[in-house]
Formats: C-alpha cells, structure tokens, sequence
C-alpha cells in the first residue's frame, strides 16, 4: 500500500488524483491533504478520504477545520514547515505537487531532497527554480514524473530509466502540442474587451482560474516550454511549439531515423496522473475510451504570435539569465489582476513585457536568489498593474 501526499488536494489536480486513488484503495491510500484556504471544500475531502493529515496553508483555515473534523481521526495541521515535515515522512510514497503557482516550490523542494516518487503538476516550481529543482531531485535521489499532459506524452513517448528519468539518446525534436485555448483564430484586437469568465471557459480542458487564463494568453505554452527544457535536458531550439485544437495528441518526440512517436488520448487529467502514480505499471484511471473514429480529424497549426504575444515573450525570456522567473512572477500577479476585473485580458502580456525590461535579471542558483527575483519581479508587475488599473466604479 503506497501512502500518497496530494498537496493542492481541493484543486482540480488534487481532485483529478483523489479520483483515481479512490478507484484503486487496494494501491494507494490519501495519507497526506493539503490546501490553501478552503476549508469547506476540504472538510469534505477528509470525510471520503479520511488522510492521517490534513494541512492548510493558512493558519484561520486550519484552526476551522480542526474545529469541523473533531469526530474523525485526521490530524489538522497548518503552516509551510508542518507540509515540509509531512511531504519528507519516510512513509510517504509519492507526492502530488499539484499547488498552484511559486507557492508550491517549497514543499516541492522538500520531496525531491527527501527522494520521493514526484507527481509534478506545478510547472511554476520548475520555471522559477530549475537549475535548482533538477539538482536536487538528482542529489536526492528522488523519481520525476511529469502529470502536465504534454510533457507526459512525452515521457510517455521516450524510453526511460530505472528512476524514470527519459534517454534522449536518438531525439531530434519535441514536438510540444498547444490547444490554442478559446480565442484561437482571434485578431489581437477582438481580445481587448473579454471577460476573465470567457478567459477561463477552455474548449477541451477543465482546470483551476490561474493555468486557464494561461492557456488562453498562451502564457502556459511558454512556461510549458521552459519545463519541457528542464524535464528533457533540452535547448528551446530542439522544441517545435504547434497548435492541435482538438486535444487529442498530447504531444510528440521525432527520432533521427525520421519516426515520430505521438501519445493520444482523452484531454483528461486522470490519465496522467494514473500514468504517474502507477509507473512503470498501468492502472485503470476513469477515462473513457478514445473514439478514434468520433473523433474525427485532426488539426495542426502553427502559432498566431501576434495574437498571443505571452508566447512570443517566454520565448525570448528563456534565453536570458532568470528570465522565465520573472517571467512567469510577472504572469502570476498580472492574471490575479485580471480575473480581478483591474486590467484587460491584453495587459497581461504589457505587465510581463514592462518586468522583464525593468528589473536586474541574474540566474539564482540557491532558494533564496529565487526567492529574490521571483519578488523583485511581483513588486515590478504590482507597481506596472497600479499604473495600468482601470478605477472601480464608487459603490
Ligand atoms: P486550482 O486553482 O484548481 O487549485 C489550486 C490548489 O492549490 C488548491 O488546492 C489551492 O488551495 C492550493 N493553493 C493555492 N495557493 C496555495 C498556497 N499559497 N499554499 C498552499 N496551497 C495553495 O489549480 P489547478 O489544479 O488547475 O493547477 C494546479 C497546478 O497544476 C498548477 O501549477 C497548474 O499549472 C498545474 N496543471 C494543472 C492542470 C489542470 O488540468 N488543472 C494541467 C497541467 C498542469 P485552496 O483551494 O485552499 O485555495
Ligand atoms: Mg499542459
């Protein structure tokens, strides 16, 4: 019995897993809970899942919930150094890191020292830190596998190691899939007045605020990119960024002999995250079958960069020393700021373009220089938001 840690359990990947562990109670056990502030949602988590630990970032949180969770036995914990202490607990297994954005380098950190099996949801963690990330999961010894689906295909597409890490021995090309998101095929100037609800209504996907506002800007093209780099020990060159709206092939590896290997399915979460959590075995996940044949054409494309200038931004960021810290920091706040109503969906790409010209870019090689940057950056992004804001109408 494998004893998992789902951090960001209350979340759509942390639901997505839960899922699959439940279908599977022979195998994997919820031991571990993690969240942020929803203490309703995960009062409820921990009465199907009864975890040893339930831990909530935020102290009020924990507080309500250990008054909530009285009658059952799951310990309620709060605070970063209580997950850090939990996700380093020699009998957990594996470890979720399904925490949104750079809030989640931390615990993510603490298991790849501890040499855990990684189930790595939160690409922000690997963007901001990962010179330092791969480090330590190599010092650490622990086992990388990646849950965002197109570097899943990918692993799913390579030949790998005892430790899961892939041989990139006869790859010539990552071909890294993008849906579009649901303003593909728009002009620049019909994106100015939508609305974070039409922002986060993805076409083939379901996933939390923040990663589908991303995949709209085509903000989350260009951090995938830069995981993919860090994940395949690739240079941005060896990757070809193409557009598939219909979600189906998750992405591809070209080998020198001219094959070119795809992995397809469902644009379902539950597929990954049972590749991750069983391998190198296979379990079943939930997900219904692919229909080939009802799924009928298959579209490719090349990006429209004009459109979705984030792309074009992460890309040129990449090469610069921190430059995808900053990069994805400046995101985080000027996406926060537009599902707040403060700026249009099409100052998201001026906040990140005003930081990464702005700020004193380094690469940080300890936590702390990241931490450094990765605050730098935020104040930069607050400051060119405030100037940015549209004032709210006086209620
Ligand atoms: P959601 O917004 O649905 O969930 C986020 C989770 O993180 C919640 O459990 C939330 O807790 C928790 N959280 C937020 N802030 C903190 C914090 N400061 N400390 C601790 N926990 C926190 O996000 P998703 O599940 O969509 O995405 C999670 C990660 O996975 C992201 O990095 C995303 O890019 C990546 N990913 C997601 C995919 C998807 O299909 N959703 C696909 C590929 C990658 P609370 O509810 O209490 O606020
Ligand atoms: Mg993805």
């Amino acid at each position: 019995m494998r004893q998992i840690a789902v951090l960001g359990a209350t979340g759509s990947i942390g639901r997505s897993t839960l899922d699959v562990i439940a279908r599977h109670p022979d195998r994997y056990q919820a031991a571990v809970l993690a969240a942020h502030r929803s203490v309703d949602e995960m009062e409820a988590l921990c009465r199907e899942h009864t975890p040893r630990y339930a831990v909530m970032s935020h102290p009020n949180a924990a507080e309500a919930l250990g008054e909530k969770l009285r009658d059952i036995p799951t310990q309620v914990l709060s605070g970063a150094d209580s997950l850090d202490e939990l996700v380093t607990d020699p009998a957990v297994h594996s470890v979720v890191a399904g925490i949104v954005g750079f809030a989640g380098l931390r615990s993510a950190l603490s298991a790849a020292r501890a040499g855990k099996h990684i189930l790595l949801a939160n690409k922000e963690a690997l963007v901001s830190a990962g010179g330092l990330f791969m480090e330590t999961v190599r010092s650490g010894g622990a086992t990388l596998l990646p849950v965002d689906s197109e570097h899943n295909a990918m692993h799913q597409c390579l030949p790998t190691m005892s430790d899961g890490r892939p041989d990139m021995t006869n790859v010539e090309k990552i071909i890294l899939t993008a849906s579009g998101g649901p303003f593909r095929g728009r002009s620049r100037a019909a994106l100015d007045n939508v609305t974070p609800e039409e922002a986060c209504a993805h076409p083939n996907w379901s996933m939390g605020q923040k990663i589908s506002v991303d995949s709209a800007t085509l903000a989350n093209k260009g951090l995938e990119l830069a995981e993919a780099c860090w994940l395949f020990d690739r240079h941005p060159d060896q990757i070809e960024i193409v557009v598939h709206p219909q979600s189906i092939v998750h992405s591809m590896i070209r080998y020198r002999d001219g094959s070119v290997l795809a992995q397809l399915g469902q644009p379902d979460m539950r597929t990954p995250i049972a590749y991750c959590l069983a391998w190198p075995d296979r379990i079943d996940a939930g997900v219904a079958p692919l229909d080939i044949v009802a799924a009928g054409k298959l579209d490719f494309e090349a990006p429209d960069l004009a459109a979705f200038p984030c792309l074009a931004l992460a890309q040129s960021a990449i090469t610069r020393p921190g430059g995808m810290c900053a990069f994805s920091a400046a995101n985080e706040v000027a996406v926060a700021a537009f599902l707040a109503g403060d700026i249009r969906f099409t100052d998201i790409d001026g906040v990140i373009a005003s930081v990464l010209q702005s700020i004193n870019l380094v690469e940080p090689d300890t936590l702390d220089a990241v931490q450094r940057l990765d605050a730098d950056a935020r104040e930069a992004a607050i400051n060119c938001v405030t100037l940015m804001a549209t004032p709210k109408t006086q209620s």
